[in-house]
């Protein structure tokens, strides 16, 4: 007896709005589907627990669609739990649950808006009439005798039907729309590519039914692979969380490291998290090349290139996260305000700061490699959050005073051979090693034996201004002209002595250079070259500088303080010329300029300081 029913009221708004507002990402509806299948195997599979007899006897757990290019008629069936008659007009009649009631609260009438919001809700079955013309439900629950079949339109009603069905399960049968867009769904090869690209890691066997040339019937299984997130790390090979790292990150490379967790708990979800060993293309430069991580919900692919589950400055690790507690239609607007993915997020931050930091300890050489291809990256970390601040102090590794061609230091290992007079942890900033390596800015630190860090990456500068201490010790710019070591007695009387001797060559020099320097005054700092420029406290280093220039921006001058060594022989003979009334000449710009070229900066005229130089060298 064919019984006629009408559509909840919500239903039939959202029916009508699926089928004549919709037109985008149809395929959608194959996923629903699908994954709608696999839950009712799962249900089966958990009631068969206490009652074995549920299963089916000549067969797997399996979802079987079937596809005919001729009838153009698709069906979806698996040989799950099934639903009886009440379970048809109810689960398919009205609308249970709450996500899609409160989308049907949103609905505003304004079809272009509905669009947007019909993306944020799970549309579940219904989304079939998005390409259906009709649709069949033939159900037969486990466990019981007589079999139901549900058919609309997707208009205003159903009916529901007994139907004799000899297997436990569902099969759905979509009549689909004789509209382009939708009769495609009948070719094996486009639900074949959608299986693969939402379903590939459903665990029960999907298998597609079509047709070949001469109207046999070829069965294929759709998805080989097991999700290897899902299953537990112990029964997992090496060699296979490599292979699968190749499927996630299309790299020839292997990872450097990896982390697979399954939490339980408020949330569950499983997370298989990959480090590359080698940067990903484009990854340093530019952060449109944000990969991040793909998203799965109940084993469903949602997305690839989450950038939600990342921050920014972790955009090379590659990996998983497969969460149970989403919806399959969740969007990019839940995703960037939901407390769910900003957990996972935070989940994954944790599980990549924690693989780094254990391939820092246990594995130096691979993670000082590891560094100079990505550190400057993980640096972008120090002014986008406070969150991970200790972690990220704890990765950074730096090339130094004291470190070997190969060798990198930490903060941890500076600190510990520190020697005992040494208070500050001291570094350098310019544009490359070689460049610092040279600087008189080094001198005292050296002749102290204080080791000094060689900021070089472009991003240090600003990393520094969010860097002030580490283990109570205060981080200080060599070329900063506060830079001040404990003194013996001798020495500061030996300081004020040379102060007085060389006033007269100090006002000379800060006469002829007044356009160039704020400043021109005796340090006892150096210990080999005659000058060096250093920078009042608050003033912007001169690598900054430079890199404000690149980027075309106009820079303030600020000028420096000179500062010459009352030791060195030069300096000996101008204080002699200054105190005889001599003129200067070309010393005071040959000594400025030199002081520019020592520490890596640009001179501002090339050719005025060759000239200038000469003048030197001819002279008696
Ligand atoms: P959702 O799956 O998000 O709950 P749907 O609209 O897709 O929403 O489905 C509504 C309900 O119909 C499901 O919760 C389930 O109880 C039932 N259902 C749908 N498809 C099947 C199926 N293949 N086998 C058994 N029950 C099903």
């Amino acid at each position: 007896m064919s019984q006629k029913m009408e559509f909840q009221t919500e239903v039939r708004d959202l029916l009508h709005l699926m089928i004549h507002s919709l037109y985008s990402n149809k395929e959608i509806f194959l996923r629903e589907l699908v994954s709608n299948a696999a839950d009712a195997l799962d249900k089966l599979r958990f009631l068969s627990i206490a009652n074995p007899a549920l299963l089916p006897t000549d067969t797997e757990l399996r979802i079987d669609i079937a596809v005919n290019d001729e009838t153009k008629i698709l069906t979806v069936e698996d040989n799950g739990i099934g639903m009886d008659k009440e379970e048809l007009i109810q689960n398919l009649g009205t609308i249970a649950r709450s996500g899609t009631k409160n989308f049907m609260q949103s609905i505003t009438g304004d079809a272009k808006r509905d669009v947007n919001l019909i993306g944020q809700f799970g549309v579940g079955f219904y989304s079939a009439f998005m390409v259906a013309s009709k649709v069949e439900v033939h159900s037969k629950k486990a466990g019981e005798e007589q079999g139901y079949q549900w058919t609309s339109e997707g208009t205003g009603d159903f009916s529901v039907d007994e139907l004799p069905k000899e297997k436990n399960g569902t099969k759905i049968t979509i009549y689909l729309k004789d509209e382009d867009d939708c009769k495609n769904f009948s070719q094996d090869w486009q639900i074949k590519s959608i299986v693969r690209k939402y379903s590939e890691f459903v665990t029960h066997p999907i298998y597609i039914h079509s047709l070949d040339k001469d109207k046999k019937e070829n069965i294929e299984r759709l998805n080989e692979k097991p999700a290897i997130w899902r299953q537990s790390a112990k029964s997992i090979e090496e060699k296979q969380y490599k292979e699968f790292y190749e499927l996630v990150s299309h790299e020839g490379s292997e990872p450097l490291a990896w982390s697979h967790n399954h939490v339980e708990g408020a949330q569950e979800f499983w997370s298989l998290l990959y480090i590359p060993s080698k940067a990903p293309f484009g990854v340093r430069y530019a952060s449109e090349n944000h990969k991040g991580l793909k998203l799965y919900v109940k084993r469903v692919f949602i997305m690839d290139d989450c950038k939600e589950l990342l921050p920014n400055w972790l955009r090379f690790a590659r990996g998983v996260i497969d969460t149970e507690d989403l919806p399959l239609n969740v969007s990019r607007e839940i995703l960037q305000s939901n407390k769910i993915v900003a957990n996972l997020k935070k989940h994954a931050t944790k599980k990549i700061l924690d693989i780094l930091q254990s391939v820092a300890a246990d594995r130096k050489d691979d993670y000082a490699k590891f560094w100079a291809e990505m550190g400057a990256v993980i640096k972008e970390g120090f002014y986008m959050n406070w969150e991970f601040l200790d972690e990220l102090k704890s990765l950074l590794r730096f090339k130094s005073t004291k470190t070997s061609e190969k060798e990198v230091v930490g903060l941890e290992e500076y600190v510990a051979r520190m020697p005992e007079s040494q208070k500050e942890i001291y570094y350098i900033i310019g544009e490359s090693v070689s460049t610092v390596q040279g600087s008189p800015h080094l001198e005292a630190c050296r002749s102290k034996g204080y080791e000094v860090l060689f900021l070089t990456d472009a991003i240090d500068e600003f990393m520094m201004q969010s860097l002030n201490e580490f283990k109570e010790k205060k981080f200080h710019d060599v070329a900063l002209g506060d830079l001040e070591f404990e003194k013996t007695k001798e020495e500061e009387s030996a300081e004020k002595e040379s102060k007085k001797t060389f006033e007269k060559l100090c006002e000379t020099l800060q006469k002829v250079l007044s356009e160039d320097v704020s400043e021109v005054r005796v340090t006892s700092r150096l210990k080999g070259s005659p000058c060096m420029l250093v920078r009042a406290t608050g003033g912007m280093g001169a690598h900054m500088e430079k890199l404000m220039a690149l980027q075309g921006m106009e820079i303030p001058k600020t000028k420096r303080i000179l500062e010459i060594n009352p030791e060195h022989e030069i300096c000996k003979n101008l204080l002699k010329k200054a105190e005889a009334g001599e003129d200067l000449g070309s010393y005071p710009a040959v000594l400025y300029g030199q002081a520019l070229l020592a520490e890596g900066s640009v001179l501002p005229d090339p050719a005025e300081f060759v000239a200038a130089m000469n003048k030197v060298l001819l002279s008696k």
